[in-house]
């Protein structure tokens, strides 16, 4: 098919249109990505989704969430499109995410669009690939972009780099340990969302909610916050709490990152990301090259035997490549 075409009709928001470019997007092929490039090239620009990182631990309740969450989006007439970036995937071809039936009701929407995370060789395959999913999500018209992770490994820094708000979701916890969550997680998210605030678990979701909240208040102000912000807030995605009110939350922020420049600042920032991971990414891949890999480890035994000095031969590498 020609890609003008494909990029038309994943515009009009054809479904299939749009799985179909998703996998065009995920192929690693090399005519593949010709066309991938090609596509992307050709999408409207003037369209801006939410693009939503949302992390947590399996069996935290993402799923639980999202479909709750979605829903309650798509009854205000939203369009919503769930994405995953899926590091167990990369590594051992099984998947946290997405492999078992999952966000049934969801699923089912005809105003709701739901695809599992490529399974790649490594991280900055599968992210790469779901950037570019997220814009094609973007380019159809999609009101919000939720990309999921589970919270392992460097998973939640790639999916932070492409959403505009992040969300991480932490269930309720006994003890006064902070859950293990690194620092730097923390000073990732936008709101904590400790969810399972319901039932016997209700009283612990509110303790924990508020062990986060003077977390967060030890954290340095951002410039890119209003006052407030990051927040934690409790949700019961079962039984549909707080929802609405992290909702709420989350276009008071992007409402006032708007305002204030720091959206498209971000956007900016974030593209030259990408652009300096790709740089690496193609780098790492031309030392998997049958002749890169040989010249490496000749070089490699000239450093051991003392015949070159390693910053010397490293500079010969480089003017190689
Ligand atoms: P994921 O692995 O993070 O996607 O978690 P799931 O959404 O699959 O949920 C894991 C388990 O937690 C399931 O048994 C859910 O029913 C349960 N769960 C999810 N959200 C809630 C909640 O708000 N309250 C309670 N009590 N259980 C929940």
């Amino acid at each position: 098919m020609d890609m003008d075409e494909l990029a038309q009709r994943v515009a009009a928001g054809e479904r299939r249109a749009l799985a179909r470019a998703i996998t065009l997007v995920e192929s690693g092929r090399a005519d593949h990505r010709a066309q991938a490039a090609q596509l992307l090239g050709a999408l409207p620009t003037d369209r801006q989704a939410l693009r939503v990182g949302l992390s947590g631990t399996p069996g935290v309740g993402k799923s639980t969430f999202i479909e709750s969450f979605g829903m309650m989006l798509i009854a205000q007439d939203k369009r919503v499109a769930v994405l995953a970036v899926d590091p167990s995937s990369a590594r051992s071809g099984g998947s946290i995410l997405g492999d078992k039936t999952r966000m049934d009701r969801l699923s089912r929407e005809a105003g709701a669009f739901i695809r599992p995370s490529p399974s790649q060789t490594h991280l900055g395959g599968v992210a790469r690939r779901t950037r570019e999913a997220v814009r094609l999500c973007e380019a159809a018209g999609f009101d919000v972009v939720l990309i999921e992770t589970v919270g392992v490994g460097q998973s939640e820094t790639a999916v932070a780099e492409m959403s505009d708000l992040f969300l991480l979701l932490l269930a309720p916890a006994g003890g006064d340990e902070l859950q293990g969550v690194k620092r730097g997680i923390m000073e990732m998210a936008d709101i904590i969302v400790v969810n399972k605030a319901d039932g016997d678990l209700k009283a612990t979701a509110t303790r924990t909610c508020a062990d986060y909240a003077g977390a967060l208040r030890l954290l340095r102000k951002r410039p890119q916050d209003p006052d407030g912000f990051p927040k934690a807030m409790t949700v019961s995605a079962l039984e549909d709490t707080g929802l609405a009110q992290v909702w709420s939350e989350m276009e008071t922020l992007s409402a006032w990152r708007r305002d204030a420049g720091f959206w498209e600042q971000t956007r900016a920032d974030q593209a030259r990301y990408w652009f300096l991971e790709d740089v690496k990414q193609r780098l790492l891949a031309r030392l998997g090259d049958p002749d890169t890999k040989a010249a490496l480890s000749a070089l490699s035994d000239d450093v051991a035997s003392g015949a070159v000095d390693p910053a010397e031969a490293a500079q010969r590498f480089i003017d190689r490549l």
